[in-house]
């Protein structure tokens, strides 16, 4: 479904990214795990096409989106929950949902996807009013992913969605995210808790200042010697 082949990127004289190749197929939850710096956000970001890449290609169900503005990108059907989950504080539950469907002029289905986004998060249904600033950190990201699904995506980018949470909270977030995989979305999640995120996805990459040094099965990675010593705190 989504195809990345050898993509570098650059921040001014800075490279980023050295050549990331790596494949998400329909339906399944794909990983990309590293440290702090390795380069996970931009992957994310130059798949948005919120940073150009230097060279190499970026395939969604078999088109060419390399360089595409950001909002074809999203009409194609790739949303993204930034890291940090980035809510607008000041505006309502219900305001941050609608604005992830500013795409769409079919207020009926907008309607639809927004009574899609209370039933898997019901606090957010019963906070529709409050400001998004006064919600908890696990409610604003499920806000955040709540507000990506509004677009109706096929697939879903997740940047950290674990960051600064208590493991419980975590706990919950994760199993949202296997659900909304189960309903048909497929995903790609990014993460510094490679424990959890390797638990939930089916294949994983392991990336390393720029470069991806190991893919494997989600599984085979979880028992992969150097994967758990280097993630797994084991
Ligand atoms: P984190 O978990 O901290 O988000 P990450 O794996 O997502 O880490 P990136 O944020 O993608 O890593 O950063 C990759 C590299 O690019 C790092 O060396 C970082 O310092 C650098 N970098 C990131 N953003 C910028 C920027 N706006 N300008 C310059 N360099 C940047």
């Amino acid at each position: 479904m989504l195809k990345l082949e050898n993509v570098v990127a650059h921040y001014g004289n800075i490279q980023a990214l050295s050549g990331i190749s790596l494949e998400v197929s329909e339906g399944e939850i794909a990983t990309i795990i590293g440290a702090n710096g390795a380069g996970k956000t931009t992957t994310l970001k130059t798949i948005c096409s919120l940073i150009s890449p230097t060279s190499g290609k970026i395939y969604f169900q078999g088109k060419d989106i390399t360089g595409r503005p950001t909002y074809e990108i999203v009409e194609a059907g790739i949303s993204m929950v930034p890291e940090g989950r980035r809510v607008f504080p000041r505006m309502t539950v219900l305001e941050n949902l609608q604005l992830g469907a500013y795409l769409n002029k079919n207020r009926q289905q907008v309607k639809s996807y927004l009574e899609e986004v209370f039933t898997l998060f019901p606090v957010l249904k019963s906070r529709a009013k409050q400001v998004a600033g006064t919600l908890s950190g696990g409610e604003q990201q499920m806000l955040a992913i709540g507000r990506a699904l509004m677009a109706k995506p096929k697939l879903l980018l997740l940047d950290e969605p674990s960051m600064g949470l208590a493991p419980k909270i975590v706990e919950s977030i994760f199993d949202i995210i296997t659900k909304i995989n189960c309903e048909g979305t497929t995903i790609l999640l990014v993460e510094q808790n490679a424990g959890m995120a390797l638990s939930i996805a089916n294949k994983g990459y392991v990336l390393e200042t720029g470069k991806i040094v190991m893919s494997d099965t989600a599984e085979n990675l979880l028992e992969n010697e150097k994967v758990k010593t280097a993630y797994l705190g084991e």
